[in-house]
């Protein structure tokens, strides 16, 4: 989950003090108020937003804070929200400058019953993808089983594999651990480029998923080096992708 600082956007919707009703925004309004409070804070609102990635916005002043929380969480219980808001004061406050969640939030966001249903969810939102893994020239089903072969990989019905649209940039690969879906630039759907190229691009992306989530955002670190670098063909493809200008 990303977390941002954000100064002056609009102002959240003041939490419903004292509506009896069963709105997912009471949970998170009372997990963020308690933690406000305890800290001292006199004022704090907390609504779900439907960001396309699983992140929290937060603006604050000396006693007063406002939060936009990634609506993925509208549905979670009240200790995951809890110990989410009292992590984010305790950031906020400078008391706890690591990354980490608490343990329920990261074990409710990697639950395979997270990913099963805010996929979806993910995949309309991220206009870019065409959501197939057929593309004009190439298939990343295709490039999947070749790299099944090689031993590499295994094929998981809950990964979705899509194509980009249009390539942004010169990043040609870009995995959500957490929502399983991997894309690849349409950049590479070519026959221009050859296909252990491609294959690589997708098993870097694949493995980040079978690495799993790491709220540390270290994703290129030793193990994650060890796990790449049984790709076959990893330096002719770095290679091209250099020629390229891209990039994973
Ligand atoms: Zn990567």
């Amino acid at each position: 989950m990303e977390t941002e600082d954000t100064q002056g956007c609009a102002g959240a919707v003041a939490c419903g003090q004292g509506i009896a009703s069963e709105y997912p925004g009471d949970l998170l309004c009372r997990a963020f108020r308690g933690a406000g409070e305890r800290r001292g804070f006199e004022r704090t609102e907390a609504e779900f937003v439907a960001f396309k990635e699983l992140k929290v916005r937060w603006q604050r002043s000396y006693r007063w804070a406002e939060f936009k929380v990634s609506d993925y969480l509208a549905d979670a219980p009240a200790p995951v929200l809890e110990g989410m808001a009292d992590s984010l004061f305790a950031r906020i406050a400078g008391e706890d400058d690591s990354l980490s969640y608490p343990k329920a939030m990261t074990d409710w966001i990697t639950a395979p019953s997270f990913a099963e249903s805010k996929q979806p969810v993910y995949l309309r939102r991220s206009r870019n993808l065409t959501r197939s893994p057929v593309g004009d020239k190439r298939s990343l089903s295709e490039s999947l089983e070749r790299l099944e072969g090689l031993g590499l990989a295994e094929a998981d019905p809950s990964v979705h594999l899509s194509w980009t649209r249009e390539s942004s940039a010169r990043k040609v690969g870009h995995c959500s651990v957490l929502m399983k879906v991997v894309s690849i630039s349409n950049a590479l759907d070519s026959d221009m480029i050859p296909e252990y190229v491609l294959d690589f691009c997708l098993y870097h992306e694949l493995c980040h998923i079978a690495m799993g989530f790491d709220p540390s955002l270290k994703r290129h670190g030793e193990r994650f080096a060890e796990m790449e670098s049984r790709y076959p063909r990893k330096a002719d493809a770095e290679e091209w992708l250099k020629r390229l200008c891209m990039h994973l």
